[in-house]
């Protein structure tokens, strides 16, 4: 009899990630004149795609798996946008996560619209071949709608650079040809692009950077704090350190740690590839997660899961600026706590746009068959966050409303003016 895992359905109307987003949606809507009919096409998803596949696990046994591949709106460009593996992940959670990849694609006014697809899986306790039959199957799947010019998936929480070499090579023989273009984050070796597993990272700290400045704040000693050590939260660590930051709180799902006087990033990475986590690292204190968000900093750079930051904690939350490196890390009612304290926060959609924007690079690259150095990349990657903050804070202070705001009107303007300038089929 195959096992069935099947993804937790029901989400309370509080933590429902997708009424969140739908609700900030109507509110932006509204404020800035958006006509009825874009509002209702922009707060729903175009296209769902809802899979439930078999895999011959190791044992043999056979286990069936949900998968999802949404597309929210492409009417800017070709859907795109991460595949998330996590045994949590819902629809709903899938459905935000691809309307914020639209949204996230016009602040940075890059030629895409947004995708998102998940497995409820936990890829941890998946083996290696394990983990590769269930992408093949998976990509098999949603191969009915993803491709170069339609959806192109990336790596999100639970997934990486070989994950997407899979799902490359198993579209690719499914068409009898190669198609370097269907994914993006892949190995360099197959033609993935050069700074764009740093490149979330990188745009966290251009934002952090941009809003120091903007704050008379200096980066030289500056106390950062970091929820998360993946991808996201590892890179920003390491390059805040670098532009002389001291990081004094790090955590992954395991717990965190603490030193007053800085964690040297180079050790604490090393530790979390040995150990497998950051926690019982030799010169720091383990701390909770909980602790760690309520540290007194000044930054604070959640790049873990939703809703870290909530009702229950926000108030006990010390730090002058969020940078928000995950995607929805603070609820709703979070954010109405932390702006009553006064704290800058820079958008999940702004803030963690550099992914998406390399990998936009990397798509252009492979559709040219042509590869970009690294520096230019970088400097690329730096001309796009630099125009995206600083549009969004002129907003932010011309229409008097906060960065997240800003955002969300900056790329609901954009979207809508396509929708009205493409209108409605037939
Ligand atoms: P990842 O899987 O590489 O890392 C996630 C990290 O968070 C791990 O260290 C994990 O242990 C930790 N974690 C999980 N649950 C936690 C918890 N409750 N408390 C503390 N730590 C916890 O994922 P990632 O790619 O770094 O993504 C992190 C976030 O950034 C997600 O919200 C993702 O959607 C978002 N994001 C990622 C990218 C990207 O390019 N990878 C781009 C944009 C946004």
């Amino acid at each position: 009899m195959p096992k069935t895992k099947q993804a937790v359905a029901l989400q309370s109307e509080e933590t429902n990630p997708f009424l969140m987003v739908q609700q900030q949606i109507d509110a932006i809507c509204q404020k800035i004149n958006i006509s009825e009919t874009c509002r209702v096409r922009i707060r729903e998803c175009e296209r769902e795609l809802i899979v439930r596949f078999p895999v011959k696990m190791d044992d043999g046994h056979v286990e069936l798996f949900t998968g999802y591949r949404i597309q929210h709106n492409d009417s800017r460009g070709p859907s795109k946008g991460g595949i998330r593996y996590h045994p949590d992940v819902t629809l709903d959670d899938t459905r935000a996560l691809a309307t914020l990849m639209t949204l996230k694609s016009a602040v940075v006014n890059i030629p895409y619209g947004g995708a998102k697809g998940a497995v409820a899986c936990d890829p941890k306790k998946l083996s290696r071949n394990e983990l590769e039959r269930l992408t093949r199957r998976y990509a098999s799947e949603i191969s009915l709608i993803i491709g170069p010019e339609r959806d192109i998936p990336a790596p999100d929480v639970g997934t990486n650079p070989q994950v997407m070499a899979w799902i490359m090579d198993t579209y690719s023989m499914n068409k009898g040809y190669s198609v370097l273009g269907v994914v993006t984050g892949k190995p360099l070796e197959l033609g993935g692009s050069k700074g764009r597993f740093e490149a979330t990272g990188r745009g966290c700290t251009i934002c952090a950077r941009l809003t120091s400045k903007h704050l008379g704040i200096s980066l030289n000693g500056a106390k950062v704090v970091v929820q998360g050590f993946g991808n996201v939260g590892l890179t920003t660590a390491k390059l805040m350190a670098n532009e002389g930051c001291r990081i004094i709180g790090v955590s992954d799902s395991r717990g965190g740690i603490y030193n007053p006087n800085g964690l040297d990033m180079e050790s604490v990475i090393r530790h979390k590839n040995e150990a497998g986590s950051v926690i019982d690292f030799n010169g720091a204190e383990n701390i909770t997660n909980n602790e760690l968000l309520g540290l007194e900093c000044d930054i604070l750079i959640p790049a873990a899961m939703e809703h870290q930051i909530h009702e229950g904690n926000a108030d006990s939350v010390k730090t002058k600026i969020i940078v928000e490196g995950a995607n929805g890390p603070t609820t709703t009612e979070a954010a109405h706590i932390l702006r009553e304290k006064r704290i800058f926060i820079v958008p999940d959609i702004l803030a963690n746009a550099g992914g998406v924007v390399v990998s936009y690079f990397e798509w252009v690259q492979g559709l040219q068959s042509f590869f970009w150095s690294e520096d230019e990349v970088n400097h690329q990657l730096q001309r796009v966050m630099d125009n995206a903050f600083h549009e969004v804070l002129e907003i932010s202070q011309r229409e008097k409303v906060d960065m997240g705001e800003a955002a969300y009107m900056l790329a609901i303007k954009r979207i809508s003016d396509t929708m009205e300038a493409r209108g409605i089929f037939p």
